[in-house]
């Protein structure tokens, strides 16, 4: 299936009467965008430029209340509602055909409480607001690793990034959040506020109302952090991957070295001749003393010849940015992904081969190194599931134009049928359109009859459902 080719037939073109969008118009404070007024286009852009998709009214909401008008306008209207945090799921779940599209990207303010250790976010906040105002007092939210994705929908698919080996997932972090519900109230998810809501928005991502604003606990890290880049020759991809499953697994939880196999960046510490030569990059953070965290990385750099290095102190904030530019809006993107049970012989065979024959420039394969703390958390404390595996397979396939979309589409399949017998269970916010079965993979049989049980309870009418659907049993 071509995503761009996809209608939602839950919705049906609407034509919403004026008269009701003058009355909503009255307490809204944001803005209302009928199509084809100023703005709108701009709007209903996600971060995957595969999705073109036009919604009869799209909604710029700037508070919480604006968010109640919205659900309510659309439960009186009839209309399907499709919610944008940061728009990056690589899925276009953010924008709908002929619905309502809520946009929360307004809502970005973000409030630390330097004694607590806490901070309050709000719905449509990015990655890079939260590092901003929390690195004010050296403190940082687990959360992921470019700053221009939304904070809404990585954190209720589970949310993990540099920190999360040692400080946990996004999740795991979670005090909090207020959560507007199908019916239109502001209700409080806690562990003692609605427990089972608090539960399933940990990993269940936007299946059970509009998170207007999040409570999280701060990691404690500092300002800058011992971190860089390692890049390596391609043509030693197999002797480094059988010695990095490894490696990596004995590392303690401050230590995070990933795994990257893509043409290289123009980075300036690269010789001119490596640009855009295939290489493995091994980009690493440790959280600790310089030093210390140089011994680490020292195996890395003798097992075989590097092309290049930067390693160093970077502010954190800076780090956080440093991939931005590879992965900006407007491509056309399709991720396939799963979880790896290892990494064995054959399946490094299959990743060597696929890698070695990338569609196009801007793709990448990218091996996330999991396990630390998240992996010690037990699977029954949030919805998030499959918290042992150690290692994710993440094919992010990249291009530009529609002619290369059935090349690079067919490679991304082939690759993950390839690596299949390898696998175990899926992060739901890597997801693509793979039907009902597939969003099951991302959750234990218990945690997703557990996640059916929450939907029955909250969105029964599944008005939330462009997302990675849980369908109400009832
Ligand atoms: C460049 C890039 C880098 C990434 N890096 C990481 C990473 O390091 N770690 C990681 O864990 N993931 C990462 N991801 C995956 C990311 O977690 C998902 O794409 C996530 O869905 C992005 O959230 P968003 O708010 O930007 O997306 P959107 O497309 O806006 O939202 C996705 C869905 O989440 C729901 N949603 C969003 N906000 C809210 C809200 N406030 N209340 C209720 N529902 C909401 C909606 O159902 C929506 O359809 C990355 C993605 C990209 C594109």
């Amino acid at each position: 299936m071509n995503p761009t080719n996809t209608k939602n037939t839950d919705g049906g073109q609407k034509n919403i009467e004026q008269d009701k969008i003058e009355d909503l118009k009255i307490s809204f404070r944001g803005s209302v965008l009928p199509a084809g007024t100023h703005g709108y286009d701009q709007a209903r852009k996600i971060w995957n430029g595969m999705f073109d998709r036009k919604p009869a009214l799209i909604v710029r909401c700037v508070g919480t209340s604006d968010v109640i008008q919205a659900v309510n306008f659309a439960r009186h209207n009839d209309l399907e509602i499709s919610v944008k945090g940061g728009g990056h799921n690589s899925a276009g779940t953010a924008v709908c055909d002929d619905g309502l599209m809520i946009d929360l990207s307004l809502m970005r303010r973000v409030t630390v409480n330097q004694e607590k250790k806490t901070a309050r976010v709000d719905g449509g906040c990015l990655l890079g607001d939260v590092d901003s105002e929390t690195q004010l007092y050296g403190l940082a939210v687990s959360a992921g690793i470019v700053s221009h994705t939304g904070v809404g929908g990585l954190v209720l698919g589970g949310g993990f990034g540099w920190i999360s080996r040692k400080h946990g997932l996004s999740v795991d972090n979670l005090i909090s959040a207020e959560v507007v519900t199908a019916k239109g109230q502001l209700v409080t998810a806690s562990e003692r506020e609605n427990p089972d809501l608090f539960w399933g928005i940990r990993g269940g991502g936007g299946n059970f109302g509009i998170v207007t604003s999040f409570e999280f606990k701060c990691a404690d890290i500092g300002r800058e952090v011992y971190s860089g880049l390692i890049v390596k020759d391609f043509s030693d991809a197999r002797k480094y991957m059988q010695f990095h499953r490894d490696y990596v697994r004995t590392l303690p939880d401050e230590m995070t070295v990933w795994m990257v196999a893509r043409h290289a960046p123009p980075l300036p510490f690269l010789p001119d001749d490596v640009h855009g030569k295939m290489v493995v990059i091994i980009p690493f953070v440790w959280l600790g003393e310089p030093e210390e965290g140089e011994k680490y990385i020292k195996p890395i750099r003798e097992v075989t010849k590097s092309l290049g290095e930067g390693l160093g102190m970077h502010p954190w904030v800076g780090w956080q940015s440093g991939f931005d530019g590879l992965v900006g809006h407007g491509a056309r993107n399709y991720w396939k992904s799963h979880h790896l049970k290892n990494l064995s012989d054959a399946c490094i065979d299959q990743v060597v081969d696929f890698a070695g024959r990338l569609p196009s420039e801007e793709c990448e394969v990218f091996i996330p190194h999991m396990e630390g703390v998240p992996s010690r958390t037990s699977e029954n404390e949030t919805a998030f599931s499959h918290r042992s595996t150690p290692f994710v397979l993440n094919i992010h396939t990249r291009w530009q134009t529609a002619e290369n979309d059935e090349k690079c589409l067919a490679w991304a399949r082939e690759f993950h049928a390839k690596t299949k017998d390898f696998a175990s269970g899926v992060y739901v916010n890597f997801l693509s359109q793979e039907g009902e079965d597939r969003i099951k993979d991302a959750y234990t049989g218990d945690a997703w009859d557990r996640l059916v049980a929450v939907k029955n309870t909250w969105d029964p009418e599944n008005r939330f459902h462009m997302n990675q659907n849980i369908k109400p049993s009832i």
